[in-house]
């Protein structure tokens, strides 16, 4: 296909300050197999293009990249590594990692030949198609005032600051393919203010064929978007988004939300009422790491996510991560589940055996006012792993 999927696109005419030039760097990460996961390089002003920039012009580094960047970035990687088991034959997926100016971090996507990710084409084992710049994908990091601290697992952020690390977490969730495959119309660009006439490309992509409009209807290929600020003609076959009440379903989301809701939401507007360009390419789960809400308190996907990246087609054992979930408000629950580290094969848990992984979460609570009785261990003990955590009551608004 011949678009471009562009995240959050930061553009800015600037002026390369020549600082002495310096060599790519380049970091190799593998997944729990040990199969390659994912190659970073990363640029500094001097290094030349690492993408493809606004429109045609290529674009470079505007700053030197600090170690402890590269080190949260990596965490960011590896976060993933540990989540997603390659489909061995295309990978390593590689991304260029660059600095720039602002308030802002951007994950820019390129398209592989059947409308995925390239990354995502990387590492489920499919023909990406060709390097852009040398990658499959590129993210840039702004300067948020980012904590500067090393990294520290956890379910809770430990600083203050923005984490860097959970951002390209974020950031990398785009480059796996949380993205909608969106063309915003020939008179306006996705970033114009202008009335745009968006509607799906004719090869959609899995995160894409997942959503569903305010009417509960699946979307299609080519088909028009209809939403509070779309201008699109009279159409017999729309995506009714004017209630701003999209969601994204799937078998493994379902399970986890459990009827609590029909899906993962998805928006078109923000929460202060503007665009919300690319749309439908968030979780707008309370207050989300995928989300776009001005509040975001999670450090790493929660697990209706993570069963969206298994719904799009990744092998994930959701249940090294999570035990159980509850989505729901207002019940008066038993959970029976349990939480102990996996067996080789990813199928069962070892009773009493602790589990291990990084940010291993034996109950999590997202719903309000339940009564849970916890009658079965949670035996976490990962860098920043947790029994249970509640962050609807601990924290909220
Ligand atoms: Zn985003």
């Amino acid at each position: 296909m011949n678009t471009k999927t562009i995240t959050i696109i930061v553009l800015a005419a600037q002026t390369l300050l020549g600082p002495p030039s310096r060599a790519v760097e380049t970091y190799d990460v593998r997944d729990s197999n040990g199969v390659p996961f994912m190659r970073a390089r990363i640029f500094g002003p001097g290094d030349g293009p690492s993408c493809c920039g606004g429109g045609d012009k290529p674009n470079h580094s505007l700053r030197i990249v600090p170690q402890w960047e590269i080190d949260h970035s990596l965490a960011a990687i590896r976060h993933w590594a540990e989540i997603i088991k390659v489909m061995p034959g295309q990978s390593p997926a590689i991304v260029n990692i660059g600095g720039i100016r602002g308030n802002t971090a951007a994950s820019i996507i390129q398209a592989s030949p059947d409308g995925g990710t390239k990354v995502e084409a990387a590492l489920k084992g499919q023909d990406p198609g060709e390097l852009d710049y040398g990658a499959h994908g590129m993210v840039a990091i702004g300067e948020m005032g980012f904590s500067s601290d090393a990294y520290i697992p956890s379910q809770l952020p430990m600083t203050p600051k923005i984490g860097l690390a959970p951002v390209m977490i974020h950031e990398f969730a785009h480059q796996l393919g949380i993205a909608s495959t969106i063309i915003y119309g020939s008179e306006a660009t996705p970033f114009s203010p202008r009335a745009i006439s968006p509607y799906f490309a004719e090869s959609i992509n899995a995160w894409t064929d997942h959503l569903h409009d305010d009417n509960g209807n699946q979307a299609k290929p080519g088909q028009a978007i209809y939403c509070t600020v779309c201008a699109n003609p009279r159409a017999d076959d729309v995506f009714d988004l004017r209630r701003d009440q999209g969601y994204f379903a799937g078998k493994n989301v379902s399970e986890v939300l459990a009827g609590a809701m029909p899906g993962i939401p998805v928006r078109v507007m923000t929460e202060d009422g503007r665009q919300d360009v690319p749309f439908v390419s968030h979780s707008e789960l309370k207050n989300s790491l995928m989300s776009h809400q001005g509040y975001r308190n999670y450090t790493s996907l929660m697990e209706a996510e993570i069963a969206a990246m298994q719904d799009i087609g990744y092998s994930i054992d959701r249940r090294n991560f999570f035990g159980y979930s509850i989505y729901g408000n207002g019940q008066n629950l038993v959970n029976d589940n349990p939480f102990f580290a996996r067996n080789a094969n990813g199928t069962a848990y070892l009773p009493n055996t602790y589990n291990t992984a990084t940010l291993g979460l034996g109950l999590h609570v997202y719903g309000s006012g339940n009564t849970v009785i916890q009658r079965a261990d949670l035996l976490s003990q990962g860098a920043g792993g947790a029994a249970s955590a509640s962050m609807a009551k601990a924290i909220g608004y």
